[in-house]
């Protein structure tokens, strides 16, 4: 008897998410993986990647399951209901089921005169390589300011400032808005340690190619200007007729199937579970795209799926190649009021970056192995969640900068 072809699924995106859902699903579907790259990035490594000290990309070979067919190329079209994605090469690929795991981006940066031309993102692998080239022609003396003192912008500028350079750190209200008062002090001392000049409730109002000012008419000289100042996700969901919150991420129930069509599901960044998302990290974007690939599964096999539970443990912060900071949270990812910093800290941060890395590689040699922090997100608090675009965050309350 002829056995039945198996399920075709499209990954839209190989970040975390889209790692993590492939190797999952690598035994029991057809999966193809769409990645603009043929190698993997690790963002949580962008801004170490600028300054010279780790090269922050992967090999697929072992993050993807066996199997899985990588397709390097940008999806820029989803076509639900001919069940295709088109390419920016002008092919198209048709799927039984999708994964949406675009990730999150740069926002628009337009609204500050001079930030498009001048300013450099670290928030892809390209943005933190243009600044990597800028950066090793800049003389040893120059100012560099890095806008934004989201953990982004925090870890940056411990990065360039350790590294001997001259910076500033320039941002619109507190540094670390996420962080508890502990922790806070301990980032403020550390960074003071390190020379970092640090101008807090000062708003960009332009950015020139080797200055920059702030509301109250101050000029400041700036070799180079980093922007790490709000982030926003991919539109490819809203621009192909997904209902997405008011950021563009597209809105899921909470077995992260799109409201608009069950054959495709969402996980990552890019994903708005109940028009409420989690929070922009790492640590939740590689445990979505395990539920999604479960959702997946399940679907295929007549089942049921699960909802989401995700489970947080706090933040970690480096600050330079020295030292970092640590802060606790709820599995609810309500931070405590419990923080420590130094080496230790810095270890616990790297210790997690690397426990990220070896999950996706053994959810690709063993798919079902990597179990769920659960224990954060209940299927029973699902109810007072809603799907209706107006409760999802907005831009300005979900930059994950701010927040991961
Ligand atoms: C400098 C920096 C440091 C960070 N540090 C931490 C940290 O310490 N801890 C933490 O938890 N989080 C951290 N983050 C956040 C973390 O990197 C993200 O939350 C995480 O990468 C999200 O994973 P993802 O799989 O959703 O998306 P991504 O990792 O962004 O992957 C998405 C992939 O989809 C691809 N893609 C996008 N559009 C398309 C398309 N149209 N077609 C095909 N492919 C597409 C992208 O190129 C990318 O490869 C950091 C981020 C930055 C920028």
């Amino acid at each position: 008897m002829m056995s039945q072809p198996r399920p075709r699924v499209v990954v839209i995106g190989g970040g975390y998410a889209g790692a993590a859902a492939a190797g999952r699903m690598s035994r029991k579907a057809a999966v193809t993986v769409i990645n603009p790259r043929p190698h993997f990035v690790e963002r949580t490594r962008l801004h170490q990647f600028a300054v010279g000290n780790h090269h922050a990309s992967g090999d697929y070979r072992t993050l993807l399951g066996k199997g899985t067919e990588l397709l390097v190329d940008t999806v820029t079209r989803i076509e639900s209901r001919m069940r295709t994605v088109h390419l920016a090469t002008g092919d198209s690929v048709g799927y039984d089921y999708l994964i949406y795991a675009v990730g999150s981006t740069a926002t628009r940066r337009a609204t500050v005169p001079g930030v498009e031309e001048f300013a450099y993102p670290v928030a892809e692998f390209e943005h933190a390589e243009r600044l990597r080239h800028a950066l090793n022609t800049l003389d040893a003396e120059a100012v560099i300011t890095v806008v934004g003192a989201g953990l982004t912008g925090l870890e940056t500028a411990g990065e360039l400032a350790e590294q001997g350079r001259r910076v500033r750190l320039v941002c619109s209200g507190v540094i670390g808005p996420v962080l508890t008062g502990r922790a806070r002090r301990a980032t403020h001392e550390r960074l003071s340690n390190l020379h970092v000049e640090v101008h807090e409730n000062a708003r960009v109002v332009r950015v020139g190619p080797d200055e920059l000012a702030l509301g109250d008419g101050t000029v400041l000289p700036s070799a180079v200007t980093v922007w790490t100042a709000g982030f926003g996700v991919p539109q490819l969901a809203r621009a192909s007729g997904f209902r997405t919150d008011t950021l563009g991420r597209i809105l899921t129930d909470e077995t992260l199937t799109s409201i608009d069509d069950d054959r495709v599901i969402a996980a990552g960044d890019c994903a708005a579970p109940s028009g409420d998302p989690v929070r922009m990290a790492c640590q939740s974007a590689l445990p979505m795209g395990l539920t999604a690939a479960d959702t997946v599964l399940s679907r295929i096999a007549g089942e049921e799926p699960a909802t989401l539970d995700l489970g947080f443990n706090g933040i970690g912060i480096s600050l330079g190649r020295r030292s970092g900071v640590v802060q606790f949270h709820e599995r609810d990812d309500t931070p405590k009021d419990r923080a420590f910093a130094g080496r230790i800290a810095l270890s616990i941060k790297d210790l997690g970056l690397k426990a990220a890395m070896a999950g996706l590689r053994v959810e690709a040699l063993r798919p079902g192995t990597v179990a769920l922090p659960g224990g954060g997100r209940h299927p029973s608090d699902t109810q007072a969640r809603t799907a209706d675009p107006a409760h999802a965050a907005t831009e300005d309350s979900a930059p994950f900068s701010d927040t991961r």
